[in-house]
């Protein structure tokens, strides 16, 4: 790809956006972001960044104007608590967002669109075990999503293989799983498992209450891929020829109860571990990463250790911060 290609980055206020326009600008390119909202812990480095609802077409016709390619990330999304808990909500706003999307990229001329699935798509039936078998692209058939949010995912999916089939668009399909690290959402209902437990270790050693709550009992299992090699994977499925859904995360499966382990010792803490009720989604969870390797030439390199290590640390400082300055207001 020139370095002249002009790119649209939807969801760009959000965690993987944010580091994808980061890492698209020190590749050359010239960027525009859009979201809802800003970056919540740092500025963009996009050329351009509009606040848009991605809901709204004609919000959607000026974001994707003169771009060549289109990454679509925005989604009104969250961990396990917030997708368990409004199916409605998110078929209705992210069906809107992906709808006028992509045709919007279409009316304007985009040559090339990538859109970001998930994991939830795959079928229910397929992860009722914590030592699950990791899961291949064509394993999405027949379909049975535990959520709504899956489902929305699936749906567009195939709109996107319609669209290039039909209208010659390049679309580009990447299902991630589980990314992490410095920069997401730690609080608030949103955040997900890892940004979730370095936040409760974090919070455990400030406060010196060693005790831990975790949703269920800890033994479902889920594998977990750092945010630099998400990024970097999907400009590489981006510039390639491959236009069915492919895998993007680490296939090293760990449980819940082992990720709260490795985030007290880079702690350097021990904890107690309470387990609750709370929603667990699936059982098991883990990506068969064959295809990625056969298409790219290339999987995630960092280590689950060195990723948690990153993210604690950021997370941890955040907290410090934050304390702080509640103690200058005080
Ligand atoms: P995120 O919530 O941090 O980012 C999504 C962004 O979309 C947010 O900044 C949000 O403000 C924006 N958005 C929501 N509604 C919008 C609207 N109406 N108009 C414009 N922008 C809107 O999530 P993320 O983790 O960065 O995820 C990015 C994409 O990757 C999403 O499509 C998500 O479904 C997908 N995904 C993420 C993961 C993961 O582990 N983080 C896993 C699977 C799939």
């Amino acid at each position: 790809m020139s370095n002249q290609t002009k790119i649209l980055v939807t969801g760009a206020g959000g965690f993987i956006g944010h580091h994808l326009v980061t890492y698209l600008k020190e590749q050359g390119y010239w960027v525009r972001g859009a979201d809802i909202k800003e970056p919540e812990y740092e500025a963009t480095r996009a050329d351009e960044f509009e606040i848009l609802d991605l809901r709204r077409w004609d919000a959607c016709l000026q974001a994707t104007r003169g771009v060549d390619h289109v990454y679509a990330l925005a989604a009104d999304m969250g961990g396990m608590g917030f997708i368990s808990a409004n199916h409605a909500r998110i078929l209705y706003n992210n069906g809107l967002i992906n709808f006028h999307t992509i045709e919007a990229a279409r009316v304007n001329g985009a040559s090339r669109y990538l859109y970001t699935s998930s994991a939830c798509i795959y079928p229910e039936y397929l992860q009722t075990d914590a030592q699950v078998t990791a899961l291949k692209e064509e394993d999405a058939y027949p379909a049975q999503p535990q959520d709504a949010y899956g489902w929305e995912k699936l749906m567009t999916e195939r709109i996107c293989l319609h669209y290039r089939e039909e209208y010659k668009i390049e679309t580009r399909i990447v299902r991630f799983h589980n990314i992490f690290g410095p920069l997401g959402t730690w609080q608030g209902g949103r955040e997900k498992a890892p940004a979730a437990m370095c936040r409760k270790v974090a919070n455990a050693k400030l406060t010196g209450n060693p005790i831990i709550e975790i949703w269920g009992d800890g033994e479902q299992t889920r594998s977990f891929c750092y945010i630099d090699d998400c990024v970097e994977g999907i400009h590489k499925l981006m510039c390639s020829s491959y236009h069915e859904p492919l895998n993007l995360g680490q296939d090293r499966l760990v449980t819940i109860n082992q990720l709260a382990d490795m985030v007290a010792e880079i702690a350097g803490i021990r904890i107690r571990k309470k387990h609750i009720p709370g929603p667990q989604g699936v059982r098991g969870r883990n990506s068969d990463n064959t295809r990625l390797r056969a298409v790219l030439g290339w999987e995630p390199q960092i280590s689950l250790e060195d990723g948690l290590s990153r993210t604690y640390n950021w997370i941890e400082t955040q907290m410090r911060s934050a304390k702080k300055g509640l103690t200058a207001a005080a």
